[in-house]
This record gives structure tokens, C-alpha cells and sequence, in this order.
């Protein structure tokens, strides 16, 4: 087992934006040790005061869409010419790339990965969804505490992982193609929905005309949607991660929506909410894994799931019975 520290020196260490310490305090909150977990959310409590003060944005699209070679020139763009300290980080739940999403990627995001004010974490490998996403939140939190200004939470286009990405995070872009099917894509009405923005990626060479047919058809496409309660009107453009190009223009869409949403009271109000929600699904958690925790539950579970199997007894009435154990 990897050294472990008192709170303190980890506090003090990420406050300090000590790097290794906030990997090790990372590598605490995605730990499945009781122990750890007791540590780590010392270690986040003590923080939190200095957490809060970035912008959260959540990117997806479906796996070719170009997010790492996006997240990379938009990475730093944002560090070059807009000074952010930026984090990115990943919830790939089914990641088995290299063991561990992004890291495989990693040789793709070569230039962010070595420049020191970028901080890169792979998705961790082998967890569930609720699992990745309860250490993504707290990662979030551990990296504002370091001095972190700029989230990125990045997703592969695969279902739940969206939902869970767009709850934890300020701002929701979604990347799509130009000239593949929104079915192609595998995008749901549901993930247009939820962004904030849509970035149609690959726009250079002979894509741009293509890019701008599809940039125009969006935008009429979003229009039909109900205004949401931010009372913000999602934006497309087009964009090459290859080219640098259209970077700027996503950054004043992010800018311009902050401002709006810290005007109007909904930016803090959303992650009221977002805060609200996590603790509901920590409770929610934290009773299921006691559940299956407690000794006469494990020891009567597989005998009554028999049963139920068997048809010798209803799924309720085999449910109701195991939750009175507890
Ligand atoms: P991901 O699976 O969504 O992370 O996509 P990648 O970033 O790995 O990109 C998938 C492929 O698209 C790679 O071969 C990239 O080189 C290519 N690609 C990514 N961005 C661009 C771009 O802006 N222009 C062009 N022409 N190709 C791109």
C-alpha cells in the first residue's frame, strides 16, 4: 500500500499547489479502503473553503469526434492566451484503454501533458459509474483547492456517463461531426438538450464547407428548443483542434455564459443544486454499500435470491425481508 499521510500534509500540500500531493490525495478519494475513504474526506472537508473558484466544463462526443486533440489545443489556448491553471480530468467508466482512459491519450495530449500549468488525471480504471463520478466530484474539489481556475471533465459519448458529467459541472459542451447522422453519432435528443454548446469539430481543409452546413442546421435545430432556465440560448460553431482555429470563439461562448448565468443568480444556484444532488447520491450510496456490508445480508442474500429466482417468492416480499435485517 502506497504511504499514507495525516490530513494535514495534504491540505498543506495542495494549498501549496503541490502537485504529487494532489495526485496522492486523488489517488485517496478514488481508494475503495474504508480507511482511505475516512482520510479523504477529511481531506476534502478541510479544503473545500478553497475550492469553488474555477470554471467547470464538461466536454463529450462520441469516440473519434476529436476530444483529446481538442482538449489539447483548447487547453492551451486557454493556458497561453488566457492564463488558466487547467485540470483535466476524465469519467470513463468503461475505460480499458491502457487501464485507465486518458492515459492512453496521454501521448495525444503530449504538449498539455508536459506544460506546467496543466494538470492531467486518467479516469480511473475498473469502477462503476457512481463509483468514478463520486472521486471525479471530489477531484474537482482537490483541484480548485490547488489553484486550479479551469476544469475540464471530459466523457466518452457512451449514455449515463453524460448525465453524470453534466451534473457536476458549470458549462456542457458537446462536439459533434459535420455530415455524420445525428443517429450516427449515437447522440441523443437528451445530450443535445443538456449543452450549453455544440463545437462541430475537423472543420479545416475540404470539411470547412461541410462544418458550416452542419453549424447552420444546429443552430436552427437548437432554436426549437425551449429556452432553458438560465434563460441562455446555446451557441454552435465550428472549430479545428489541428488548425487552432475557432478556439477563441468557444472560450467568448463559455465567457459570455458565465456572465450571464453569475447575472442572473443561476450559476451559484445550479451548483447549490449540483451540491444538493451529491449529497443525496453520497446518502444513497452509502446506504447500499452498508446494506451489502451488514454480516446477515451476506450471509441470507444468496439463499432468498434463489428463492426469488425459483418463483417460491415474490422479489418485494424477498427485498422487504432483507432490508429489515439491516
Ligand atoms: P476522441 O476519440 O474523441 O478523443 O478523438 P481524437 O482526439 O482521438 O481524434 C480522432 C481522430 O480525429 C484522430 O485521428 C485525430 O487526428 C483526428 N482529428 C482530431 N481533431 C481534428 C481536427 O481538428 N481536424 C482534423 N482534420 N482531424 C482531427
Amino acid at each position: 500500500m502506497a504511504k499514507r499521510f495525516s490530513p494535514d500534509k495534504y491540505v498543506e500540500g495542495i494549498l501549496a499547489g503541490d502537485r504529487v500531493m494532489l495526485s496522492r490525495a486523488i489517488t485517496l478519494v478514488e481508494s475503495r479502503l474504508v480507511s482511505d475513504l475516512e482520510l479523504a474526506q477529511e481531506v476534502v472537508n478541510q479544503v473545500l473553503p478553497y475550492a469553488g473558484n474555477s470554471v467547470r466544463i464538461g466536454i463529450t462526443g462520441v469516440p473519434g469526434v476529436g476530444k483529446s486533440t481538442f482538449i489539447e489545443s483548447f487547453g492551451n489556448y486557454l493556458i497561453g492566451e488566457q492564463g488558466k491553471k487547467l485540470a483535466v480530468l476524465a469519467i470513463d467508466p468503461t475505460s480499458q484503454r491502457s487501464g485507465g482512459s486518458i492515459l492512453g491519450d496521454k501521448t495525444r495530449m503530449d504538449s498539455l501533458a508536459t506544460n506546467p500549468a496543466a494538470f492531467i488525471r486518467p479516469s480511473p480504471a475498473g469502477k462503476s459509474l457512481g463509483g468514478v463520478t463520486r472521486s471525479t466530484r471530489e477531484s474537482i474539489i482537490l483541484c480548485e483547492a490547488a489553484g486550479f481556475d479551469a476544469i475540464i471533465v471530459e466523457t466518452v459519448g457512451v449514455g449515463q456517463s453524460e448525465t453524470a458529467v453534466h451534473a457536476m459541472v458549470d458549462f456542457f459542451l458537446l462536439l459533434m461531426l459535420a455530415g455524420a447522422g445525428d443517429e450516427l453519432q449515437g447522440i441523443k435528443r437528451g445530450i443535445m438538450e443538456m449543452a450549453d454548446a455544440i463545437a462541430i469539430t475537423k472543420a479545416d481543409g475540404e470539411n470547412v464547407g461541410k462544418a458550416n452546413a452542419a453549424c447552420a442546421e444546429y443552430q436552427s435545430a437548437m432554436h426549437l428548443y425551449p429556452l432553458a432556465a438560465s434563460g441562455w440560448m446555446p451557441k454552435v460553431s465550428i472549430c479545428s483542434a489541428l488548425q487552432n482555429k475557432g478556439l477563441e470563439t468557444i472560450w467568448s461562448t463559455i465567457v459570455n455564459y458565465l456572465e450571464l448565468t453569475q447575472g442572473n443568480g443561476y450559476f451559484e444556484q445550479k451548483r447549490r443544486n449540483q451540491n444538493l444532488q451529491w449529497m443525496y447520491e453520497a446518502i444513497r450510496q452509502g446506504l447500499e454499500e452498508h446494506f451489502y456490508a451488514h454480516q446477515q445480508v451476506k450471509q441470507q442474500l444468496p439463499s432468498i435470491a434463489e428463492e426469488v429466482k425459483a418463483g417460491q417468492k415474490s422479489a418485494f416480499a424477498a427485498a422487504s425481508e432483507l432490508l429489515r435485517l439491516v
